[in-house]
Parts: structure tokens; C-alpha cells; sequence
């Protein structure tokens, strides 16, 4: 599932593919994508100008002219591929929902296998009253660790669940934010009000590292993600938990195991020697 390192990755690819054209045509394929009928859609979208291109948490947002924006939330499967008549086959759509034909000749595809994928046409306003529901973005300079530990302080879940909830903070999912856990020696379970100050300033530190590193690699493809150029992302040979459950951990002086447990719907992978149930004081240190 796409999380933010992949949708940054998608928004720098197709920014200098689709600015400054205009969209001529919609077709929409699936209307299930969809949360307005296709031809209010289409109209409302026929003729905008694509002025910029940017991303909200987990989100693609293209911003185009009279004020209005096209969100589109890439859900499990989504790709947003843009087509030249140079394009190649690896970037070639398989299951294409909507296609935008653009001023350039080419076209803007939304690509999507499962369909679990959202695309939205809205006014600014609605888009910034829908942005205030969000958390805030882990990468913002602005986002202090006073205001990430008060968040943590009032909450009961376990600090995966917490990283997870986009009205928390925006753009985490279920990869990363195992992977911030394992290099921040934090239990996936540990409730979030019990995670300390210091352990808060690691944890921040390591999600930010993990989500920077992960953008440089291009984003991480277990199976559908593709980027705007149609790679597969770099990121998935670096990961230290997620899906290597059974794997020795990878810190040299631990001989722990990767462990999987499912809570909350989800998977989640730790090393039980770095990763102690109960924190801080039981902390492996080599
Ligand atoms: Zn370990």
C-alpha cells in the first residue's frame, strides 16, 4: 500500500510530465473510483489548467486553476501513470480506471487493480477543511517533538496503531512505521501514553530517517507500487522487520528474532530482544 515516501516519489515524477497542461478529456472507466457520478466529474474537470502538483499524507494532489484540486488517494493498487507517445511498455497501464487526456498529446492514467483507490475533484475549501482532519506531516520542520509526545501522551492505542491513524499524524502506514519502531527500540504494542520523552525524540528522529531514506530509494514495491516512470521502488531490500518475521535481527550484537503478531487488522513484525514489551528499563543494550 502506498504510504508517503511512494506518493512523494509519484508527485516528483510527474511534475515536470504534467504541469502546465491542460486536461481536454475524462474518461472514466470505473466509476468506483469515483465519489460523484462520471459525467459531474468529467465536467467539472474538462478544460483545468494543472498549475502544480503536491501530496497531503498519503496523498497526490494536483492542484489546478479556479480553485480546485484533484485528490487521489492510491489505496492498495492505484498508480498514477502518465503516458507520452514515448512511453514504454513497463509504464503501459493494465487495469486503467480514468484517463485524463492532456493539451501535451499525452495522457494522465489513473491505473488500478483492486480499485480500493479514491479520485476527487474538490473546491479548495473543502480540500483544506478535508487537510485539517489530518494529522500533521512527520517531514514538516514545524512538527516539534513537543507536540508529537503531547499527541502520544493522551492516547490508550498501541504506538503502531497510533502511527497509523492518519488524524494523528499523516502519510504513515503499516511499513514504516514498523520499521520506525524496530530502529527506535520500541515494542509495536507498548501503549503510546507510556512511550518517554527520550524514547519520543528517537522514535521522531527515526521516522523521519526512515521516510527520507525510503524517498531516495524511490519508495518500496512488495508487489504493485510503481513510480510515476514506471520502477519499482529500491526501498524493500532495506527493510529490517517488515516481512522478514522468522529472519535474525539485524542489530550485529543481537541474536534475537523477528517476530509477527497481528493487532488492530494488521501485522506487525519486532525483534522481541531489542523490542521489550515494557520499555525502556528492559531495553537490550549491547
Ligand atoms: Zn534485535
Amino acid at each position: 500500500m502506498p504510504e508517503l515516501p511512494e506518493a512523494e516519489t509519484i508527485v516528483r515524477g510527474l511534475r515536470p510530465r504534467i504541469v502546465g497542461y491542460t486536461i481536454r478529456s475524462v474518461r472514466v472507466l470505473y466509476d468506483d473510483v469515483l465519489r460523484e457520478p462520471r459525467h459531474r466529474f468529467g465536467a467539472r474537470l474538462r478544460g483545468a489548467l494543472i498549475q502544480s502538483v503536491g501530496r497531503r499524507g498519503k496523498n497526490v494532489i494536483i492542484d489546478l486553476d479556479r480553485n480546485r484540486k484533484l485528490l487521489v488517494n492510491l489505496g492498495m493498487t492505484g498508480r498514477l501513470l502518465p503516458i507520452t507517445t514515448k512511453t514504454v511498455t513497463s509504464q503501459s497501464p493494465t487495469h486503467p480506471a480514468i484517463r485524463f487526456g492532456l493539451s501535451s498529446g499525452g495522457e494522465l492514467v489513473f491505473d488500478d487493480t483492486r480499485r480500493f483507490g479514491r479520485v476527487e475533484c474538490l473546491s479548495s475549501n473543502d480540500w483544506l477543511i478535508r487537510s485539517q482532519d489530518m494529522g500533521p506531516e512527520p517531514l514538516d520542520p514545524l512538527f516539534t517533538v513537543n507536540q508529537f509526545k503531547k499527541g502520544l501522551g493522551a492516547s490508550k492505542s498501541p504506538i503502531r496503531s497510533w502511527l497509523l491513524d492518519q488524524r494523528r499524524i499523516a502519510g504513515i502506514g503499516n511499513i514504516y512505521a514498523n520499521e520506525a519502531l524496530y530502529l527506535a527500540k520500541i515494542h509495536p504494542k507498548r501503549r503510546a501514553s507510556t512511550i518517554r520523552r527520550t524514547e519520543a525524540i528517537t522514535l521522531l528522529k527515526e521516522i523521519r530517517q526512515v521516510l527520507q531514506e525510503a524517498i531516495r530509494a524511490g519508495g518500496t514495491t512488495l508487489r504493485d507500487y510503481r513510480t510515476a516512470e514506471g520502477e519499482k521502488g529500491k526501498y524493500a531490500r532495506r527493510l529490517c522487520v517488515y516481512g522478514r518475521d522468522g529472519e535474525d535481527c539485524t542489530r550485529s550484537r543481537c541474536s534475537g528474532e523477528i517476530h509477527r503478531i497481528v493487532f488492530g487488522g494488521r501485522s506487525a513484525f519486532y525483534c522481541a530482544n531489542c523490542q521489550p514489551t515494557r520499555g525502556p528499563a528492559h531495553v537490550y543494550r549491547p
